[in-house]
C-alpha cells in the first residue's frame, strides 16, 4: 500500500496512469441507481461518466481536467485520500 501523506499532485496522477495502465476508475455509485460514475484515461484528459441519467439530462461522457481528478483526492481527508489512491492504482492492469 502505498502511503499519501502530502496532496496528490497532477503529475503524479499522470504517471500512475501510464505506470498502472489505468483505464478506467470506478467512483461511488449514484445515490438513486447505485451504478458507479466512472473517469476513463484513454487520450489526452480524462473523462467523466455518469453512466445514468438520474440526476443529469446528458449520458455522454465529458472531458474532465486533470486538475479536477487531483482535487477529487485532495479534499478528502488523508486516511480517505490514501485509501482512494490505492484504490485508483489498483484499478490498472499492471
Ligand atoms: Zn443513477
Amino acid at each position: 500500500m502505498e502511503n499519501v501523506t502530502e496532496n496528490i499532485t497532477v503529475e503524479q496522477i499522470k504517471d500512475a496512469v501510464k505506470e498502472h495502465d489505468i483505464r478506467v476508475w470506478k467512483l461511488r455509485g449514484c445515490s438513486i441507481c447505485l451504478i458507479p460514475l466512472t473517469y476513463s484515461f484513454n487520450g489526452d484528459d480524462p473523462t467523466y461518466d455518469s453512466n445514468c441519467d438520474c440526476v443529469s439530462y446528458s449520458t455522454e461522457p465529458e472531458p474532465r481536467s486533470w486538475e479536477s481528478i487531483a482535487e477529487i483526492f485532495n479534499m478528502q481527508t488523508p486516511a480517505i485520500r490514501m485509501y482512494m489512491w490505492n484504490e485508483f492504482l489498483a484499478a490498472g492492469s499492471k
